[in-house]
């Protein structure tokens, strides 16, 4: 079973172990969990939410917004994302009864707030819905971003780059950049936020770009930077550039998510569940996919994943 780093990956592990553990080795063919067990996390795990439906939504249509060669109007973006959320929300509702919606080519996903008929489910829908458009306004109209994308004309832009060739003790370290812009000597990475303004930096992640942009771009340390855009307040952060002090935070925070990751990758791949800590809080659990078969959660009738009748397992 590959041993592969990322970012979604350790932010699963901080949340709560039993949760990377369904999402990075049950369903697994190689893990050794009960086959009928896989199956019931396998009913739940392609669940998305509403905010992370508006996110891929953005980026999707962020990645059209920056590719020269289309030149696509903003208003035709918009209307083309929002008609996309729109669609999915629309699915989310009535997932049994739009099932033929399943053979379409990007098949559209249940929604946790929907499924789990959650009270507020439909005020997250169309909360989610508003944050998609303040963001695809500040995108497309607004005058920050548009300053931004002024400042990177003379760069080559490389949108939705796949991280590669970078490994750690035996871990693949992989993960997507926004937008890697490049031109002699210096790299600027752009990563779009749906929401507001976040204030604490993240070493970890600016580390891992800078060390792919160093690696495989051969851009020397100190000529990388990205910037944050948070697009839900129109605000774009100033560049933070790589230094060998944010470097050392970074690879050390690396080093320790690997360790604990490397620790717990035997247990995954036996398929010890209950190895795997359930973090039972409210917080965290009102809001996860796996309560149908973690705390026996019901599912709305409607959901295709509702065959799922669950033993709450040792550990829960
Ligand atoms: S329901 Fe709670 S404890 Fe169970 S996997 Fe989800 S977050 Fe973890």
């Amino acid at each position: 079973m590959r041993r592969a780093y990322s970012y979604s990956r350790r932010s699963a592990l901080e949340r709560c172990t039993r949760q990377y553990f369904y999402d990075y080795y049950a369903t697994n063919k190689k893990c050794g969990l009960p086959e009928d067990r896989k199956r019931q996390v396998q009913s739940v795990k392609s669940m998305s939410g509403c905010a992370l439906l508006a996110g891929s939504i953005l980026h999707r249509f962020a990645r059209l917004h920056m590719d020269p060669s289309r030149n696509l109007p903003p208003s035709w973006i918009t209307q083309t994302a929002l008609r996309s959320f729109d669609n999915a929300i629309e699915f989310a509702r009535d997932p049994r009864g739009r099932a033929h919606r399943l053979q379409e080519r990007f098949p559209p996903e249940e929604l946790v707030e929907l499924s789990y008929e959650d009270l507020d489910g439909e005020d997250a829908a169309a909360r989610a819905r508003q944050k998609l458009i303040r963001a695809l306004s500040a995108l497309l109209e607004g005058s920050a971003v548009a300053e931004l994308l002024c400042d990177l004309s003379g760069f080559a832009i490389h949108p939705e780059k796949r991280l590669s060739k970078l490994k750690l003790a035996d871990w693949c370290i992989g993960g997507q950049i926004d937008v890697l812009a490049l031109r002699e000597g210096e790299a600027r990475i752009i990563d779009w936020k749906l929401g507001g303004v976040e204030h604490e930096a993240d070493s970890l992640q600016l580390y891992t770009y800078g060390w792919f942009a160093e690696n495989v771009h051969h851009v020397p340390r100190g000529g990388v930077s990205g910037q944050r855009v948070f697009l839900g307040d129109n605000v774009v952060e100033e560049p933070q550039v790589v230094t060998d002090d944010l470097a050392s935070v970074g690879r050390a925070r690396l080093f320790q998510d690997i360790e604990l990751m490397e620790e717990l990758h035997e247990y995954g791949r036996q398929g010890r569940e209950e190895v795997f800590r359930p973090c039972n809080q409210d917080g965290i659990c009102n809001r996860c996919k796996y309560r149908a078969i973690c705390h026996d959660a019901p599912l709305r009738a409607c959901s295709n994943a509702t065959f799922v009748s669950l033993p709450v397992p040792q550990g829960a």
